[in-house]
């Protein structure tokens, strides 16, 4: 069990992070990635988001020392994953989410004015994806990142994880390419809101 003072130290880093990780989804949700494959989509026309938001995912990963691997089944498409490498002496962790989003439909049923405005107001973010998922998936690295501020290490490795395709099941893609590419763990926490679909992120 840890000491309180440590629980003390990294709840401290979770608070002293919270404007950088707001403004951090707020960046990401304003990057379009609409699954290419998602009924009613033209492939060639929406793919790339998918990539750009895991390239834009790894330099969160990057800044606090993962190793990063970048890697795509189908081009545009990339997936990341960062490993934060343990002493060796732990369990495995994968904290994993998709950076994929379902199509934003009547621009006319976004109160904030468009789907990718990532504003921040009061207590939420808008947009798509703010909670289904890059919320999820940044508040996870930015959970790993809290630990490091607060000046510890880990035994085991974390394997942080930002996917393609879930949205239409393209698995294949995103999290099955990222087990054949060898990355798998002790346990696995995959940051999906699938009970709480709604168009924001609550932070507080
Ligand atoms: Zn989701």
């Amino acid at each position: 069990m840890p000491h309180q003072a440590d629980t003390e130290r990294v709840l401290g880093a979770v608070d002293e992070l919270r404007e950088e990780l707001v403004e951090t989804v707020s960046e990401a949700v304003r990057i379009e990635s609409v699954n290419p494959k998602y009924p009613g989509q033209v492939y060639e026309d929406v793919v790339g988001g998918e990539g750009e938001v895991s390239r834009f995912v790894s330099k969160v990963y990057e800044d606090f020392g993962c190793e990063v691997d970048l890697f795509a089944v189908e081009g545009g498409r990339e997936n990341c994953v960062g490993v934060w490498r343990g002493a060796g002496s732990g369990q495995s962790l994968i904290y994993n989410g998709h950076v994929d989003v379902v199509p934003p439909g009547d621009p006319a049923n976004w109160r904030s004015g468009s789907a990718w405005s990532g504003k921040v107001d009061d207590d939420r973010i808008w947009g798509r994806g703010s909670t289904d998922m890059k919320g999820g998936v940044l508040a996870q690295a930015f959970a790993a990142l809290a630990i490091r501020r607060a000046g510890f290490g880990l035994k085991g490795d974390l394997i942080l994880e930002a996917v393609v395709g879930e949205e239409v099941m393209d698995h294949e893609c995103g999290v099955t390419a990222t087990v054949k590419r060898g990355y798998t763990a002790d346990a696995a926490v995959v940051s999906e809101p699938t009970l709480l679909r709604t168009h924001s992120l609550w932070y507080r």
